[in-house]
């Protein structure tokens, strides 16, 4: 039993191969210590010789087993070893780079398309008064026109602007007087940013969502001025086979006014979920600039002429990459973002 006792916790404890051999040679060798014994056993009274017999060979039994045993979690523990060890010639693990957003992307390509072409970028308030938004848009109150905005207004309480006074933008227009009151004409700008509305949220629409408003004022500013630079402006972004139609529309801050459409991209026409079975995609509504909104910003109408038009950005960033919901813009994940 002794001899048992002390092959089992030496076995446990032996640290590798070459250990564990000797111990091996110390009990079971030629002279190991059990060995001995088993030899020893004639040296026994015949009648205890039996029993002496059996226990000398399950402790060989016994030890036997041990040393298969700790031999084999010594061979993998040697084997995961060498899985942990480092390949100093492996590549080396990259560390993730971010990329600018789809969205921020193909912002950056149509400020350098509008840029080419003589536009000057400008920002502006998200947070805006009633007045840049609608009024001076040819859009007074309790004009119906406004009811295809529908506004998300700023609670005034305890302040002493009236309420509806202060809302967040619905559109960058909000930014042609601004700017024309600022600027005489030539006047060549574009203005990107958020524009907010009461909607649903589904895979076309979005109660916040990219435009950029863009503007033109001039003499003799026509408009083949501005049906030439929809189109130059759109196959430059979308390519140029891109198919796109005009129709006549009616917006209060322009006439006249028309719409633009582009081939869904995500159906090529076919018609889709996207765009509402369609074929088309409402993307860039325009128009000749009223000669309400040139007064409201000093100019004379006689003078000079102007055209205006919005890109719906979210939705060109949709199409521009086939994607076929809105909500895939605003999606953090990673598994997402990195495919553009
Ligand atoms: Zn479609």
């Amino acid at each position: 039993m002794q001899i048992k006792n002390s092959a089992v916790s030496m076995i446990i404890e032996a640290e590798n191969q070459k250990e564990l051999e000797e111990i091996k040679l110390q009990f079971l060798g030629r002279s190991g210590r059990l060995t001995l014994t088993l030899k020893g056993i004639t040296k026994i009274p015949a009648e205890r010789r039996a029993t002496v017999g059996q226990l000398a060979n399950d402790v060989k039994d016994v030890i036997e087993d041990a040393l298969e045993e700790k031999n084999l979690a010594l061979k993998s523990q040697v084997s995961n070893q060498k899985k942990q060890s480092i390949d100093i010639t492996n590549p080396g693990i990259k560390p993730d780079i971010g990329h600018l957003h789809p969205m921020t992307q193909v912002l950056n390509e149509v400020v350098d398309v509008f840029k080419s072409i003589g536009f000057q970028t400008a920002d502006g308030p998200e947070i805006e008064t009633d007045y840049y938004n609608f009024t001076a848009l040819n859009m007074p109150p309790n004009a119906p026109s406004r009811d295809t905005q529908a506004t998300l207004y700023l609670d005034t309480h305890d302040s002493k602007v009236e309420p509806g006074q202060i809302l967040l933008r619905t559109q960058t227009s909000n930014m042609q007087v601004r700017i024309m009151e600022k600027i005489k004409p030539p006047v060549r700008t574009i203005v990107p940013g958020k524009v907010f509305r009461v909607d649903d949220v589904d895979a076309s629409h979005s109660f916040e969502f990219w435009q950029l408003e863009g503007f033109m004022v001039d003499k003799n500013v026509k408009m083949t001025d501005l049906l030439g630079t929809i189109d130059y402006v759109l196959k430059k972004l979308m390519g140029e086979k891109t198919k796109i139609k005009f129709a006549t529309t009616n917006f209060a801050f322009v006439e006249p006014g028309i719409d633009t459409y582009m081939e869904c991209t995500v159906c090529k026409g076919k018609g889709c979920g996207f765009c509402k079975n369609s074929g088309w995609s409402e993307i860039m509504p325009a128009g000749m600039i009223h000669p309400n909104v040139l007064k409201a910003a000093g100019y004379d109408s006689q003078k000079v002429t102007g055209f205006a038009f919005a890109i719906g950005l979210s939705r060109l960033v949709t199409l521009r990459y086939g994607m076929d919901d809105l909500r895939l813009l605003t999606n953090p994940d990673l598994r997402i973002l990195e495919q553009f």
